[in-house]
């Protein structure tokens, strides 16, 4: 290995170190208290977090994958139903689904966005759809008002799984508040991180928001008293305590990341090896991920397409730089979904995405300097 400055893919620690004061005194608070489950700490977070989303209500829960399992309840959703969704996302879209006996139907996505197609959705509809659950990937939404449209026609739920786009705008509109649930991951690499797994579900519907709180905790009501059958999906106080600190940084954190991504733009441009031009952005090495302009993306990941890609990401491992592939092969080809029996060549703009999709570095403690030494390392890898 050499010893250029190494340019991680997340430094948390460094993100700690500027909060270490605040996340202690909340840590102290909560053990002060010992009241470690729900609580005035997660209901504080369910308003906050509410409130940012332009939704009525929140309700903290264990994960991002319990918030969109525990969405689904809510719906009633069954063996048999079908739910339509993007084959392009992290494994808890469709293993909620598929945990409940429904089906995935998955749309294609737009290779441009890496979202679902959503001028495909409605020929995907059938008799048995119950939902669409679209995924607002990278920190930009899917095009949300012609899915709700296909939704409405159809008399059909929306789910939108915004766990990598909490803040996130649709013609001002925030990620969450647009279909009938929206779902949040606090995983720790997420914008918004705990210090261990939390989610939350929001939405404007009250008596939504109630189903999915009874199920939150057992379907007791009152407790020892069963009036459904849900699960334990509760929040922990120390999580909640300790996201209501960095959730005032958030804003502060995206803006920096927007800067990181417009950065990137420009140094690829002026490198020669991506254009912004839409019409010839195809005949550079680099195609950058495309902003479509409907609103804020809080850039989670800022994912570019190349060939050889596993060439360039081991390439820029041995520099020091580190990249990753989300997701290196998309849900309709997983092992544990043969029985869907969908083929290769299915999803071509899904598997294309899988193939060529590289993740840099775009933490909001980034320097310029390490975003110049990422964009000069491309450039020696296309130019040597
Ligand atoms: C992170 C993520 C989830 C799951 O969240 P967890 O908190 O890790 O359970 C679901 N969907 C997408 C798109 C995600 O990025």
């Amino acid at each position: 290995m050499n010893n250029e400055i190494p340019v991680p893919i997340l430094d948390l620690k460094l993100q700690y170190a500027t909060i270490r004061m605040e996340i202690m005194a909340a840590i102290e608070r909560v053990m002060e208290s010992q009241s470690f489950i729900l609580g005035p700490e997660v209901e504080a977070l369910e308003k906050e977090i509410a409130m940012y989303s332009q939704c009525q209500f929140g309700i903290g829960v264990s994960s991002g994958t319990d918030a969109l399992l525990v969405a689904l309840m809510a719906l009633g959703i069954k063996p048999g139903d079908e739910i339509i969704t993007s084959p392009y996302s992290f494994f808890a879209t469709a293993g909620a689904i598929v945990r409940l006996g429904a089906r995935p139907v998955f749309v294609d996505i737009d290779l441009d966005t890496l979202n679902m197609d959503a001028t495909r959705v409605e020929a995907a509809v059938t008799k048995r759809t119950r939902a669409i659950l679209p995924v607002h990937l990278a920190g930009q939404m899917a095009d949300m008002d012609v899915i709700m449209d296909v939704a409405k026609r159809h008399n059909l739920y929306v789910i939108e799984d915004a766990c990598q786009s909490l803040g996130a705008d649709y013609y001002s509109r925030r990620a969450g508040s647009i279909g009938h649930l929206g779902c949040f991951s606090f995983f720790p690499s997420k914008n918004l991180g705990g210090a261990g797994d939390s989610g939350m579900v929001v939405c404007n519907d009250p008596a939504l928001a109630d189903r999915v709180s009874l199920l939150r905790n057992h379907g007791h009501r009152p407790k020892y008293y069963n009036q459904a059958i849900g699960g334990n999906f509760r929040m922990d106080a120390l999580q909640a305590a300790i996201l209501r600190v960095k959730f005032k940084y958030l804003d502060t954190w995206t803006a920096n990341r927007q800067l990181h991504a417009a950065l990137y733009r420009r140094l690829f441009t002026e490198a020669g090896l991506a254009s912004e031009n839409f019409q010839n952005r195809l005949e550079f090495p680099v195609i950058l991920p495309k902003e479509t302009g409907w609103g804020r993306h809080t850039y989670h990941l800022f994912q570019i397409r190349v060939q050889l890609r596993d060439e360039l990401m081991a390439y820029l491992k041995t520099h020091n730089v580190w990249s990753e592939i989300y997701y290196p092969l998309p849900l309709h080809l997983q092992v544990c979904f043969t029985e869907l029996s969908c083929q290769i060549g299915s999803m071509p703009n899904a598997e294309c995405a899988a193939a060529e999709t590289l993740a840099l570095p775009i933490y909001p403690e980034l320097t310029e300097m390490q975003i110049q030494r990422v964009v000069d390392t491309l450039t020696s890898f296309f130019k040597k």
